[in-house]
């Protein structure tokens, strides 16, 4: 049964595809919308569009940017021989946060995960490989603390060890299975002094 007419039943539909967006919410979100000025919803639409369009990969480090280079690897200010290895843009954003980082990263979009038959394949590990055939002094290890970050970050070390680069490992100051974007900044900070070569 259509209470609603198709054209907002469409609008729930997709709302209620979002991440922690239940049918209720969505059916708020969509009333909401569509009782919003016809400005705003165009900037909200325009917003995602643009974002989902022009958002890319930055050829370096793999994070999420507009330009071919991101402002962290263009930038002549970083360290661009410590290289930080996260699992995803939002861990990047909350190092990035403490202001205290100089050194730059490289985002792997994911970790190994036997469980969910992600392997190393499937995440931008080659890509880092590749990156350190240049002169890196340093790779920081900041996967989280979960069973997949855990793994990823042994079975990164013994990947580097050979190449003789420093491969080190941020402190376990960090929850175990704790998202590294919820940790506060003094935290994050402690873990990366804390750091211990693997
Ligand atoms: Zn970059």
């Amino acid at each position: 049964m259509d209470y609603y007419g198709s054209h907002i039943t469409k609008l729930i539909e997709e709302l209620s595809k979002l991440p922690g967006v239940g049918s209720k919410s969505a059916q708020r979100l969509a009333f909401h919308i569509i009782n919003m000025p016809m400005e705003q919803v165009e900037r909200l639409s325009g917003a995602i569009l643009d974002a989902r369009t022009g958002v890319r990969y930055c050829k370096e480090c793999f994070t999420l940017t507009d330009k071919e280079l991101c402002p962290i690897c263009s930038s002549d200010k970083r360290n661009h021989k410590v290289i930080m290895v996260v699992e995803t843009t939002r861990d990047l954003a909350a190092y990035e946060k403490t202001g205290k980082y100089e050194g730059v990263y490289h985002v792997l979009h994911g970790a190994i995960s036997p469980m969910l038959g992600i392997g190393p394949n499937d995440i931008k590990l080659k890509e880092l490989m590749q990156r350190l055939q240049g002169d890196v002094e340093e790779v920081i290890i900041a996967t989280n603390s979960s069973l997949e970050g855990e793994t990823t970050a042994m079975y990164i070390s013994k990947l580097i060890k050979p190449t003789g680069i420093k491969v080190t490992r941020i402190a376990s100051g960090v929850p175990v299975g704790g998202d590294l974007e919820y940790i506060d900044e003094v935290t994050l900070l402690r873990a990366l002094e804390g750091r211990t070569e693997l």
